[in-house]
């Protein structure tokens, strides 16, 4: 099954890349929207949110202290930024693998649309 995102982690697909790991990458989205917009994957294929199990607990922990790595590269951790997961249709979710949106460099409105 064709994934964008395995194959971006793959080095298939090009993507501007600001963090990797052993586990995790991260790299700017397509279509920004804010100044900062960066996409925080596992490398391991997990469609959603609600489809990681309980083994995967520190991966998912992980994910999140990237967009921490991340942001302090950008200069976002003074300023502040928003880290959002998409999961499902009321979502809008469009890209099956697992993702963190990291989105700064702008105030944001609240509540998300
Ligand atoms: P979702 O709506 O699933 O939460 O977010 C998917 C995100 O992936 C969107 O913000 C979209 O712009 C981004 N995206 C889709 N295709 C690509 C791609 O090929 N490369 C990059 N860098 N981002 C993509
Ligand atoms: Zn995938």
């Amino acid at each position: 099954m064709k994934c964008i995102f395995c194959d971006i982690v793959a080095g298939k697909m090009p993507a501007r890349t600001v963090y990797e790991d052993d586990q995790v990458v991260a790299f700017h989205d397509i279509n920004p929207q804010a100044p900062t917009h960066v996409l925080i994957v596992p490398r391991a294929h997990i469609p959603r949110l609600q489809d990681a199990a309980e083994e995967q607990a520190t991966l998912i922990g992980r994910l999140l202290l990237a967009a921490n790595r991340v942001a302090e590269r950008l200069g976002l951790d003074r300023s502040g930024y928003r880290v959002v997961i998409n999961n499902g249709p009321d979502a809008l979710q469009t890209v099956y693998h697992l993702h963190l949106h990291l989105l700064g460099g702008r105030r944001m409105s609240w509540p998300p649309g």
